[in-house]
């Protein structure tokens, strides 16, 4: 029986992992929840599932909650308590589902305290990808991905480290997002429920606003270099509008690998939560002839500048990666709080990028400054924009 701590049980993802979890009460167990503005969900999660513990942001969400949920619960708050749940040793397994660089110090505990660690959040890894891989090392971690493609591409990859020479690329696949074929001069004007109104997945509306841009695929990019240990110039992006190829790893003898399957994450987080077996996650069978065509394209870099961008940052390295996903969060709030039009998250991050000056950070506290400075930028980037632009 495993312990499942989720970070972020209220979003898409947090949701998506208790869906599977329902279906094996006989292996999982829920220890612990979180949950940051949906208490609603969360009380709902908690009374179905009677969790040790609950983490909500603050003491007046604390007392909004306490008298709805088990008896039996306990209620932590903020940061610190996300920290205590990730390295509690009634977990075994941490899913990480909390979006942005909030999940950054939570994940890390669940790092350090050497957990099964399923990484849905990958802004901490771009943030802090050197930092985080080095504590999962030091933790004796186990670091399982639940980001789709990356879970694809460890399905895909050689298990023994030693037989990985003979891989020679990692293909990401990405579907183009609901502007894939968007007349170009209309980008300025999309409306956030037009950015968030994706063609194949259903996901929390940040993640949704980076698959528009792409800035997703950018950042998966930065995501799958620490995951499997690989430079960005051995990494290809593939558009590929049906969402059924995950990914690909190709082989210095011509092989390429793939996994497919519906685009439905509980296939990923079934796989993850199992490994290395393999349990039923509820998703419907892939009927290939229903399907009937898979289409690839490479990807326009005129219509997603946001690729070009964070190729770049991924190339640089350093607090560049950082940089450049405290800009994209920034630019992305203020998209959807229709402070920004779509075409200023790019042109921002841009912005925020030309005015940096990289440095190697050696602390979390160190990227935390540089998560702090790059807002800083970006906010004011964002000002600028709305005079000029
Ligand atoms: P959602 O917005 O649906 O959920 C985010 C979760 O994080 C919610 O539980 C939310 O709480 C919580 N949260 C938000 N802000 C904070 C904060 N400041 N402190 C603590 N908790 C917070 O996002 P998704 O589930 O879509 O995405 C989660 C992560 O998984 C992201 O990093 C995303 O990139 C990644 N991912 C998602 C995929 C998907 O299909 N959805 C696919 C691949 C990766 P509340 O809702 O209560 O406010
Ligand atoms: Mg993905």
């Amino acid at each position: 029986m495993r312990g499942v701590a989720i970070l972020g049980s209220t979003g898409s993802i947090g949701a998506s992992a208790l869906a599977v979890i329902a279906r094996h009460p006989e292996r999982f167990r829920v220890f612990a929840l979180s949950g940051h503005s949906r208490l609603d969900v969360l009380i709902e999660q908690s009374r179905q599932f009677r969790p040790a513990a609950v983490v909500v942001p603050d003491a007046a969400a604390a007392q909004q909650i306490a008298a709805r949920i088990p008896a039996a619960t306990r209620v932590l708050v903020g940061t610190s308590g996300l920290e205590e749940i990730a390295a509690d040793d009634r977990a075994d397994t941490v899913v990480a589902a909390i979006v942005g660089a909030a999940g950054l110090l939570p994940s890390l505990a669940a790092a350090r305290a050497g957990k099964r660690l399923l990484l849905a959040n990958k802004e901490a890894l771009v943030m802090a990808g050197r930092l985080f891989m080095a504590a999962v090392a030091a933790g004796g971690a186990t670091l399982l991905p639940l980001d789709s493609e990356h879970n694809a591409i460890f399905q895909c990859l050689p298990e023994r480290a030693r037989e990985r020479a003979g891989v020679c690329r990692l293909v990401l696949s990405g579907s183009g997002g609901p502007f894939r074929t968007l007349a170009p001069e209309r980008f300025a004007t999309v409306t956030p429920e037009q950015a968030c109104a994706h063609p194949t997945w259903r996901m929390g509306r940040k993640i949704s606003v980076d698959s528009a841009t792409m800035m997703n695929k950018g950042l998966e990019l930065i995501e799958a270099c620490w995951l499997f240990g690989v430079g960005e110039e051995r990494i290809d992006i593939v558009i590929h509008p049906q969402s059924i190829v995950h990914s690909l790893v190709e082989y210095a003898d011509g092989s390429v690998l793939a996994q497919l399957g519906n685009p439905d994450m509980r296939t990923p987080i079934a796989h993850a939560l199992a490994w290395p077996e393999r349990i039923d996650s509820g998703v419907a069978r892939l009927n290939l002839a229903e399907i009937a065509r898979l289409e690839f394209a490479a990807p326009d870099p005129q219509r997603f500048p946001a690729l070009r961008l964070a190729r770049a940052a991924a190339a640089a390295g350093g607090d560049v990666p950082a940089a450049l996903n405290a800009a994209n969060e920034e630019a992305v709030a203020a998209f959807l709080a229709g402070a920004l039009p779509f075409t200023g998250i790019a042109a921002v991050v841009e912005r925020v990028l030309e005015r940096w000056s990289a440095a190697e950070p050696h602390s979390v506290e160190a990227v935390q400054a540089s998560d702090a400075r790059a807002r800083r930028l970006a906010v004011a980037a964002i000002r600028r924009y709305a005079v000029e632009d």
